[in-house]
Order: C-alpha cells, then sequence, then structure tokens
C-alpha cells in the first residue's frame, strides 16, 4: 500500500492532476480500495455512489461516504473487475445491489425507488427541528459526526444535529504534504464551534493510524497497524504534532462550547499526560497573548476493552466518555474492522460487547458524567433504544442517520425500552438479540 501510495503520488506530480481526474459528471468511484483523503477531497456533488472491493461498513472510505449520504456498496471482491471504468451502473446502498449496464425497464424500477427515497426524506425533514423525545418525555441529544468543519451547516441545519459529537481531526492532516499547523487547525475548529451555535462540538484529537496512514509521519510498516503506533500514542511521542492541535482547540473554545476528546486510550497514564500538555499549552498560549478557554471538557473515547473495564476508574478523571464501538466491536471480538472475510463476526449486540457498553454507561452515570456513542452503532435505531434504555446522553452519528434514530424514538417510551433492555441482557445469542428487536420495533419505524 505505501508503495502504490508514493507511485500514485508521483504520477499525480507530474501530470499536475490534486486527485483523481473524475472529470465533471457526477460518477460512481470504484476501487479495490479507496483512500478515505480521496473521497474527502472529492465535493460530494460529484460523487454519486461507491464500489469498493474489500472493506467493510466501518471502514473510513465508507464512513465519510455515509456522513455524506453517498450510496455505498462494499466487499465486491473480484466482481469490481467486471466493471470497466465509464461503464453506465446503478448502485443501491441499502441492499448492496450492483448493475452494470441497467436494461431501461431496471432503469424505469429505480427511478420509481428514487421517488420513494425522496418522499422519505420529506417525510424525515419534518422531524428537522423536532426533540429525540419519547413519549414519556426522556430526551436524547442526537449530534454529528463529522470529517471537517465545512460538514457541520448541512449536519446542524439539514438533518437537525443539536451539536457535534465526533469531529474526526484527522482528516485536516490527511492529503496534504506536512501536519497544518495552529493557526491553520484553529480556523477549522473555530468554524466549526461557531456553527454548532451554542451546542457542543466534540474535537477528537488526531486518530492516524489503523487504516489511516499519514506518508509525512513515518510510520514504520506494523505487522498490525490497527494494535500499533496510532492515536494518542503518535501524539504523546510527537509534541511537534500535538502542542499546536492542543492550542488550537484551547482558542477554538472561546467562540462556544469545546470539547476535546482523547481516542484509543488504554490507561490513566495518558490521560495525566494529555492534562499536563493541557497545562503548558495555556501557558504558552498566555505568553504569546491569544485567548482561549479554560473551559473545554476533557474526555475519553472509551473504543478499547481496557477503557471499558477501567470506566469506573476513568470516569473520576475526565469530564465525558464516548464509545466509538467501531473499534470497540473489532478489539473485544477480535475482528478486523476492515476485514471483509470476517466481517460476518462483527456484530455490535454480541453479549460481550453490550457488556462492555453497559458497564461504561454505568460507570459514567455512577460517577455523574455524561455518556455518548460515537461508533457506528449509535446510528441502528433498535439499538439506540438499547443505548438510551442504558442511560446514554448522546449518540452521534453520520447527520444523515438522524431522523430514522429520532423517528423511533419518538414513537417508543423509556418504560417500553427499559422492558427490552432487561430481556436483551437476559438473551444468551447475538441473532437472538437481533431477531427480538426487530420484531419489537422495526415495524415502528
Ligand atoms: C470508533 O472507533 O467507534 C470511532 C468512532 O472512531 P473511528 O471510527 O474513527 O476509529
Ligand atoms: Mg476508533
Amino acid at each position: 500500500v505505501d508503495i502504490r501510495d508514493v507511485g500514485k503520488r508521483v504520477v499525480r506530480q507530474i501530470l499536475g492532476l490534486k486527485g483523481p481526474d473524475i472529470g465533471e459528471e457526477p460518477v460512481i468511484l470504484c476501487g479495490h480500495e479507496i483512500e478515505p483523503s480521496v473521497i474527502a477531497n472529492i465535493p460530494t456533488e460529484q460523487i454519486a455512489g461507491v464500489l469498493l472491493g474489500q472493506g467493510s461498513t466501518t471502514c473510513h472510505a465508507v464512513i465519510i461516504a455515509k456522513a455524506r449520504a453517498i450510496p455505498t456498496v462494499v466487499g465486491l471482491g473480484d466482481k469490481l473487475k467486471e466493471i470497466k471504468s465509464g461503464a453506465s451502473l446503478v448502485i443501491n446502498g441499502e441492499t448492496g445491489e450492483v448493475y452494470v449496464a441497467p436494461t431501461e425497464q431496471q432503469l424505469i424500477a429505480f427511478n420509481e425507488q428514487i421517488k420513494e427515497q425522496n418522499r422519505l426524506k420529506a417525510h424525515y425533514a419534518e422531524l428537522t427541528s423536532l426533540p429525540a423525545e419519547t413519549t414519556d418525555g426522556h430526551k436524547v441529544m442526537l449530534v454529528a459526526n463529522i470529517s471537517t468543519h465545512l460538514d457541520v451547516e448541512a449536519a446542524v441545519s439539514g438533518f437537525g444535529a443539536e451539536g457535534v459529537g465526533l469531529f474526526r481531526s484527522e482528516f485536516l492532516f490527511m492529503g496534504r504534504s506536512e501536519a497544518p499547523d495552529e493557526e491553520m487547525q484553529f480556523q477549522a475548529y473555530k468554524e466549526a464551534v461557531e456553527k454548532c451555535k451554542g451546542q457542543l462540538c466534540v474535537i477528537r484529537t488526531m486518530d492516524i493510524g489503523g487504516d489511516k496512514p499519514l506518508p509525512y509521519l513515518n510510520i514504520p510498516k506494523e505487522d498490525n497497524p490497527f494494535l500499533g503506533w496510532r492515536a494518542l500514542r503518535i501524539c504523546l511521542a510527537r509534541r511537534d504534532i500535538f502542542m499546536p492541535q492542543v492550542k488550537a482547540i484551547l482558542r477554538a473554545g472561546v467562540y462556544g462550547k469545546a470539547a476535546m476528546m482523547l481516542p484509543m486510550v488504554i490507561r490513566l497514564s495518558e490521560v495525566d499526560k494529555v492534562k499536563q500538555i493541557i497545562e503548558e499549552a495555556k501557558v504558552l498560549l498566555a505568553q504569546e497573548n491569544k485567548p482561549y478557554s479554560n473551559s473545554v471538557q476533557l474526555g475519553i473515547m472509551v473504543e478499547t476493552p481496557a477503557a471499558a473495564v477501567m470506566s469506573p476508574i476513568f470516569a473520576k478523571h475526565v469530564d465525558f466518555f464516548s464509545i466509538g464501538t467501531n473499534d470497540l466491536i473489532q478489539y473485544t471480538l477480535a475482528v478486523d474492522r476492515v476485514n471483509s472475510n470476517v466481517s460476518y463476526l462483527y456484530d455490535p449486540f454480541n453479549p460481550g460487547v453490550l457488556a462492555l457498553i453497559k458497564r461504561t454507561i454505568d460507570s459514567a452515570n455512577k460517577n455523574k458524567i455524561w455518556a455518548g456513542m460515537c461508533g457506528e452503532m449509535a446510528s441502528d435505531p433498535c439499538a439506540a433504544v438499547l443505548l438510551m434504555a442504558m442511560g446514554i446522553t448522546e449518540l452521534s452519528m453520520s447527520a444523515p442517520s438522524i431522523p430514522r434514530v429520532k423517528e423511533l424514538i419518538r414513537k417508543i417510551s423509556m418504560v417500553e425500552a427499559k422492558k427490552a433492555l432487561d430481556k436483551v441482557m437476559s438473551m444468551e445469542h447475538a441473532a437472538d438479540i437481533k431477531e427480538y428487536l426487530h420484531e419489537k420495533f422495526n415495524d415502528k419505524k
């Protein structure tokens, strides 16, 4: 992958191209693997869909496509070879169907489906300004996962997000030849915070590594990059990269409600080190006469089994938890999140995963801090019901998923949700849990 990446960059330089040359018309991007930065750097209107040979629904290229409501189909394997560049295609991101050179009749049928989708969109639009509140008055915050500050406006005004629960700041670091400086980051965070209009904007510190490489960091080749030099581990080793980010977040806090969130935490000393760096950042900012906020919340992602098991300890030292199920599931079940060969094992409803999630939420509630979830699980309406019953405060998801989750929450009561939770926690198989939830709640949507 490294060599291919270098090759592509050399070719781009020679041809004077910024990214893949996709022309003017909207296209369906097809590739065995597509780097997240490629999708991030193409305007949404130009991407009609994404087809991936590899990957799964939680690989980062797919997460970005989802945040922009771009239909995406993954895990096509060698079938992708049958698609020639320039071919006419229809894809269905919900069912995973792909039609090469569709017939006239198929096109008529697809156009009907598109009309139905648009009708649903109009129905969802009516929910935008309503709260996610159960019939017996229990409210949950539904907020957005974003990849750049440019996503905030559409999330808030288009889909009714009540703030940002995960700003994946590493995308500011990608698609460039060196790390963005403090000023550039400050402008991006400030804009995101301002556009949240008084609601919380949770900025996650850089989470590079895993399936998000960064050539200028010179991360050595690793056999297990998801278990390697990733996220906070890089930040604590590379102050030159981390300090500007910490300063920029503290400065952005002056313009609204900002929070700093740490990824991949496994031990308390990591949180202590960050607290020390925050204090040093404040001293530097004072010396430089730059205004900063003293009320930026500090939270951790609970995305490793260690963090979930140790959540009673962490809860005494941070302001909030956000459960990152994309990683928590892969680390708990030993199932690579981007490997389509094992994706059948990747299951948020595995009782082992549910137990860790419940433990984390319980620890937060006992210690009077708030708990949210920013992994993809939060966008499943049935999962949202369970999480709400467990006592979660906030659910953060790709913005287009918000109306679907809100619709179900507004149709049920907390009493019903708690009964379902009790039942689920006594069940032994993920398949039974899913069947039960599906039967109980799916027809309510
Ligand atoms: C997660 O792990 O659930 C998460 C939200 O972080 P990312 O998907 O960026 O690793
Ligand atoms: Mg993660």
